[in-house]
């Protein structure tokens, strides 16, 4: 079967794309890249101390992927449809040079550029990052209390740095600057609207995230979820809100607006409103598997073809092979049966 096809109409830039399509008519759009599997923090929900400990064996050097291997399956991705790439981790900004590879992302034609990071080196990056062609940025802060910002993250790190990252991002143009925040019942909910009053007004744009059961370490409950719509009726009763469209197909926040005029807030609500019918994404390694969903347990190596010399146009091949046959659809699924499954981890594929 060929793996392609030519999309109905034209995409958002004009240029008719031979994009790939899965199983169930979902188009490529988005590769999320992992470049380290490292953090400086440890997030209870991501990387628990008691797992990622001084004891944890991290990839070595030579299995992760170079920039260059990294540059020629963005390349590859972007003749399928890939239209943004996002550099995640662990945390991205950890990787040595970074603004030598998002320079060679950015010159890629038709490719985006976005980046996830905690915030913690942005403040010294950004304006590099920007310079190189990044396009946008997404800071994760789930709390401005120092101490239950440390209840979350685990990390003996201010609230005010990180803070000083997403203005610093903001001045260097990476505007609107998205920030992150995860929700945990009975650890950070309560200070969800002091967050969206700190944000209202300032141009950045905050998205409250539930809570997932992602890797198999974070001893995950049902009942640690909040779901999105108590904290929207939380928001809305202080600053009242208003819906507004997504801007584009695959988009997971759902989208409100400040009736005030005050800015945009979100909502990933991947756990009681899956959006997988939508979901346009793949996720690469830091070591170069190639993931179709967020709770897979296995992916496709891409590291063992690329050293053995495959091109552009094999990867191309590969690529849209794998998509072509993609049933993924977890969230939707998610139940007492899945609970049990295995999958791969957040810090390693990045989010
Ligand atoms: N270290 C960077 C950061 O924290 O932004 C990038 C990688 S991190 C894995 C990407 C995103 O995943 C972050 O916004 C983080 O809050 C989110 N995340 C991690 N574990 C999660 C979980 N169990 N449920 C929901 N979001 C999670
Ligand atoms: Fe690190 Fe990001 Fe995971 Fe937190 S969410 S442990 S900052 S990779
Ligand atoms: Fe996409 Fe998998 Fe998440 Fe569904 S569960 S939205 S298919 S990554």
């Amino acid at each position: 079967m060929n793996p392609t096809r030519q999309t109905q109409g034209t995409d958002d830039r004009g240029a008719e794309a031979a994009a790939a399509v899965d199983r169930f008519g979902r188009p490529l759009r988005d590769l999320r890249i992992s470049v380290t599997d490292r953090c400086n923090f440890r997030c209870r929900y991501c990387m628990p101390r008691e797992v990622f400990g001084p004891d944890f064996t991290f990839l070595p050097r030579d299995q992760i992927l170079s920039f260059e291997e990294i540059a020629l399956v963005a390349r590859a991705s972007a003749s399928l449809g890939v239209r943004k790439v996002r550099l995640t981790g662990g945390e991205p900004l950890l990787r040595a040079e970074l603004p030598r590879l998002v320079a060679m992302l950015a010159g890629v034609s038709g490719l985006e550029v976005a980046l996830t990071t905690n915030g913690s080196l942005l403040a010294q990056q950004a304006r590099a990052l920007a310079e190189a062609g990044l396009g946008r940025v997404t800071v994760s802060l789930d709390s401005l209390d120092d101490g239950i910002f440390r209840e979350m993250n685990d990390a003996s790190f201010p609230v005010r740095l990180v803070l000083e990252g997403i203005e610093a991002a903001a001045r260097a143009g990476l505007s609107p600057v998205k920030v992150n925040a995860v929700v945990r019942r009975g650890v950070n909910d309560h200070t969800a609207v002091e967050l969206a009053r700190h944000f209202h007004g300032s141009g950045h744009v905050l998205r409250f995230i539930e809570y997932m059961d992602v890797g198999t370490t974070n001893g995950w409950r049902l009942d640690d979820v909040v779901p999105a719509r108590e904290i929207l009726a939380a928001v809305d009763r202080e600053l009242p809100l208003e819906a507004i469209e997504p801007a584009y197909r695959g988009e997971v926040a759902r989208r409100y607006r400040y009736r005030d005029g005050g800015g945009e807030v979100g909502f990933i609500t991947s756990v009681t409103q899956p959006f997988c019918g939508d979901c346009t994404r793949a996720r690469l390694s830091a070591e170069g598997v190639l993931y179709t969903c967020l709770f897979a347990a296995a992916g496709t190596d891409l590291r063992e073809p690329l050293r053995s010399g495959s091109g552009e146009a094999e990867l191309r091949e590969l690529l849209g092979r794998v998509w072509s046959v993609r049933e993924d659809r977890y969230s939707e699924q998610r139940s007492a049966e899945t609970a049990g499954l295995p999958r791969v981890e957040m810090s390693y594929i990045g989010g």
